[in-house]
């Protein structure tokens, strides 16, 4: 082959803008949040989104701000051509949602795109064009004060960008959840957004934050919200959080902005699962959670996401601990009773069935055993009432809860999930997985306290796992921690690992994924700055997790009644460690009640 000669160019600025487009812009929703962040800087106390097609025909942002005069619209689309940064030091404390000046030539380079606009104390305003990069010169045109920017036919001319365009609907979708966020950050300023006739978004201005979240996502969720604010250090916080009962598939409500902007942070996110822990149920369950930080801009670096999305703390353990003392103590008080502890631990278990009992127990898990969810309601599932009553009032007095457990019989597991048992006057039902998990959560713990780490199970063959050279490179490195946790692991090689031992608690086949569970909750907690009696105790709920018996599992009748008579050993195990219920009693008198055997 022969080499080409060296030509390096130096690109056409309209090739630079193009590229640079990909960063910032890559479908309407981006040009949407450009636009809006435009005129939140120029201080917009209104501002209206119109878009066609999903924003893939048009994209129209009008506000009220102060506006441009005709030499900055000469300018406004020339890259790097921005009123809010001078120097490399004003990098370090940005003040503004925008600075790069990137935006608007992104967007004309990709589109047709015209400003119209008037400063404040003008008597007209100006009109400046950009198509696919080339400005047009500034012409006098009819304006109120403000600014109007269209952007037509996103990426027409940019194949390569248009084929990555979803559906209308899709693109309206990210829209629309863009808008909400922005209305929920600046609740004094109004929005509205509307395709077509149909208007989905309309606030006014100055409403209160939980007005906003009422607004943007329903009473049915603000009602339940529990306000939280710190303003002892900084970052200050003003946080509006669900009760742990009022969990998502999806991270979608669980927002956090830091002045003004929204991030995904995983310093805060860590911070608020923290919060959360043992409250909510791991494995997909998330809070609803909306989180508003504020701190000098001199303390985070906004600078380190083309979209800035993300950023990077100072001083991100600080930050991690006011977000999660905050949201754990609001927990707390909540719900009135024993105190929480923030290590986790039973106390909090507790707390969250007094806290599903508090918030109403009709938004817990649903009993329409074999009963339309109408009935359900119609009859404000009474059986969760006096349970969960019990429960939640009863541990201190010490209930005869062991003299009842030596009256259960076991009598079927059904659906391959739930144990039925039999008392002399009631029937349980009993979630195995649910139950197993409480009960080697607390033998675990237990262990950890006494023995300070947990049993080996010494592998006849070790087991060489591939886990890839950055992973292997952490088992070195957390060798120490992996002992305590009751595994032995060597490197073998430069990507594979050689598994020796596992814990002993571990009983299901599958230690490689347990190997991987347990090496992302390390990196998680190490990024996050976690110390160690930390980073064990996040690892001890992934693991009593992989180390329970399934739902769907078969289980032996000996099998059940082991499991029963390890659970009667504790106090707790009517929730499992993250909260849910772990078994459904219906006495006599409610079952009479339900066929109106009684009257
Ligand atoms: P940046 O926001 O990073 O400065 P942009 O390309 O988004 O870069 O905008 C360039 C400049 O145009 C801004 O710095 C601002 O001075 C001006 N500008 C853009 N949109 C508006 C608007 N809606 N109202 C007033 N000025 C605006
Ligand atoms: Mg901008």
């Amino acid at each position: 082959m022969v080499q080409p000669a060296a030509v390096i160019q130096l690109l056409d600025p309209h090739v630079v803008n193009q590229i640079a487009a990909g960063e910032v812009v890559d479908r309407p929703a981006s040009v949407v949040k450009e636009l809006v962040e435009n005129a939140l800087d120029a201080g917009a106390t209104r501002i209206d989104v119109r878009v066609e097609e999903g924003g893939k025909a048009l994209i129209e942002v009008a506000d009220d701000g102060w506006g441009m005069g005709p030499e900055d619209l000469e300018r406004a689309f020339l890259s790097h051509a921005t009123s809010k940064v001078t120097a490399v030091e004003d990098l370090t404390h940005v003040g503004t949602l925008g600075f790069r000046g990137e935006a608007l030539a992104s967007i004309g380079s990709v589109s047709r795109a015209r400003i119209v606009s008037r400063t404040r104390d003008a008597a007209s305003g100006h009109r400046v064009d950009d198509v696919e990069g080339s400005v047009s010169p500034v012409v006098p045109a009819a304006a109120s004060p403000g600014t109007v920017v269209r952007v037509e036919n996103l990426f027409a001319h940019v194949p390569a960008r248009r084929k990555f365009l979803r559906t209308p609907g899709t693109e309206m979708g990210h829209i629309n959840e863009l808008m909400s966020r922005f209305a929920l950050a600046f609740p004094h300023v109004a929005f509205r957004l509307a395709q077509g006739k149909r208007v989905y978004l309309e606030c006014a201005s100055d409403e209160s934050r939980l007005r906003r979240i009422d607004h943007v996502h329903g009473a049915d969720i603000a009602s339940q919200l529990l306000p939280v604010s710190d303003a002892s250090g900084e970052p200050t916080l003003e946080a509006y959080i669900g009760p742990p009962t009022l969990t998502r598939r999806d991270g979608r409500l669980e927002q956090v902005f830091l002045n003004g902007r929204h991030v995904r942070d995983r310093t805060v996110m860590h911070a608020i699962r923290e919060a959360y822990r043992d409250l909510v149920p791991p494995g997909g369950h998330r809070p609803i959670a909306f989180v508003f930080l504020s701190c000098d801009p001199a303390l985070v670096d906004v600078n380190v996401h083309p979209a800035k999305a993300e950023v990077r703390w100072r001083d991100g353990s600080n930050a991690h601990r006011i977000v999660r003392r905050a949201l754990r103590n609001a927990l707390q008080q909540a719900a009135p009773g024993k105190p929480i502890h923030v290590d986790g631990g039973h106390a909090s278990v507790e707390r969250a069935v007094a806290f599903a009992f508090e918030q109403g127990a009709g938004r817990s898990p649903s009993v329409p055993f074999g009963g339309s969810p109408s009935s359900v309601v119609a009859e404000p599932s009474p059986v969760f009432r006096s349970e969960r009553a019990g429960e939640a009032c009863t541990h201190d007095a010490a209930t005869s809860e062991t003299q009842r457990a030596e009256h259960l019989r076991p009598l079927a597991q059904a659906l391959g999930t739930y144990l039925v048992l039999e008392t002399e006057d009631a029937i349980v039902l009993v979630d195995q997985h649910a139950l197993h998990e409480r009960v080697l959560f607390d033998q675990i713990n237990t262990r950890l306290r006494e023995k300070g780490n947990l049993e080996v199970q010494r592998l006849l063959m070790p087991l060489v796992v591939d886990l890839g050279a950055a992973a292997t490179a952490q088992i070195t490195e957390e060798a120490d921690l992996l002992e305590t946790l009751g595994w032995i692991v060597e490197p073998f090689g430069e990507d594979s690992v050689a598994v020796q031992g596992v814990p002993a608690v571990l009983r299901r086949p599958d230690p490689e994924a347990a190997l991987r569970d347990i090496l992302d909750v390390l990196q998680t907690g190490r990024r996050d700055g976690l110390d160690r009696t930390d980073l064990v105790s996040a690892t001890v709920d992934s693991l009593a997790c992989r180390s329970a018996v399934m739902a769907g599992d078969p289980l032996h009748p000996d099998e059940v009644m082991s499991l029963l008579e390890q659970a009667e050993a504790l106090d707790h195990s009517h929730s499992c460690p993250h909260g849910r219920p772990t078994r459904l009693t219906l006495s006599r008198g409610q079952l009479e009640r339900w066929f109106h055997r009684t009257v």
